[in-house]
């Protein structure tokens, strides 16, 4: 931070959006923080970035993206499917020479492992639309561990509960399963509607994932169609919704009650199901 406040010598991102025309496009999930110390706040959050390359997704304007270069991030990969994004990105690429790079593709399918040297941060502020499906490809990462360090992301906070859900609750679901299985997982903190343009109309929350080294063996796309199963019927006891799967007898083999319902079943006992399915 200089002087006057300022975390960096570049215009306020105000200025940027309105010289580059940005109005935000709701068809790319496009809610911007102009912000600059929030998004401070959420670089310091993600650890040391001076050992790390960054890959952001979604830089936007690129307010989180000047926040993680201002930190000393040693290289950001930013990957933006907007091309209307790509002038005001240019201008922080000039300030940080060879610190920036931006491709202009889509996150699901752009192949950026390539341009990433360990070991790597993965920060971002997600577009809503497409969150849930890259968390889930960072979670199936194949080999684990995977080929980042940690993930610090932004969700709308439903989905960011139900990353972090414990058995018993209605927000513990498959997506709670597959990401604590392999991470451990926190909400940081939480960012109000106000702070975005436009604000959506929910809350967002800061999610921390730190790749477990040893995650209780298992074979992946099994505790997938574990899980499906099983809270594709949650409301059912796992005797019936698991009946495809094995039904009575798995249960019995794994010493589980057929009554339970899955949401109260633990990581443990879903990693001991799946470990029995062909
Ligand atoms: N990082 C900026 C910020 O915090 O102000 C913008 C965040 S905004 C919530 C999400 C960004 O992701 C937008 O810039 C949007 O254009 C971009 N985006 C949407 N879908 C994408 C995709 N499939 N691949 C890459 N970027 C995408």
């Amino acid at each position: 931070m200089n002087a006057s406040g300022q975390i960096d010598d570049l215009p306020p991102l105000r200025e940027v959006i309105a010289r580059h025309e940005l109005a935000a496009k709701k068809s790319f999930g496009q809610n911007f923080l102009f912000d600059l110390n929030l998004t401070s706040r959420i670089a310091r959050a993600a650890g040391s970035l001076d050992d790390h390359d960054v890959l952001e997704i979604g830089p936007g304007p690129g307010g989180l993206t000047r926040a993680l270069l201002a930190a000393g991030a040693r290289h950001v990969t930013a990957i933006e499917r907007d091309p209307r994004c790509l002038p005001a990105l240019d201008e922080i690429t000039a300030r940080y020479p060879g610190k920036l790079s931006v491709v202009e593709g889509d996150a699901l399918t752009e192949n950026y492992r390539g341009r990433l040297k360990a070991p790597v941060r993965i920060v971002a502020n997600l577009p809503y639309n497409v969150a849930t499906p890259l968390l889930t490809g960072w979670l199936c990462d194949e080999p684990w561990p995977p080929f980042y360090a940690s993930m610090t992301l932004m969700f709308q906070r439903e989905v960011a509960e139900r990353i972090v859900a414990v058995p018993g609750t209605k927000a513990y679901g498959r997506l709670s399963v597959l990401a604590q299985w392999r991470c451990q997982c926190a909400i940081l903190f939480d960012i109000s509607p106000s702070a975005f343009t436009p604000p959506p109309k929910v809350t967002s929350s800061v999610v921390q994932f730190a790749p477990r080294t040893d995650p209780l063996p298992c074979n992946r796309a099994k505790l997938e169609r574990l899980t499906a199963a099983a809270f594709g019927q949650r409301r059912k006891m796992l005797r019936a919704s698991l009946k495809s799967l094995g039904g009575a007898a798995l249960l019995e083999q794994a010493g589980i009650d057929g009554e339970r319902r899955a949401e109260t079943l633990t990581i443990a006992e879903f990693v001991a199901l799946a470990n029995l399915l062909p």
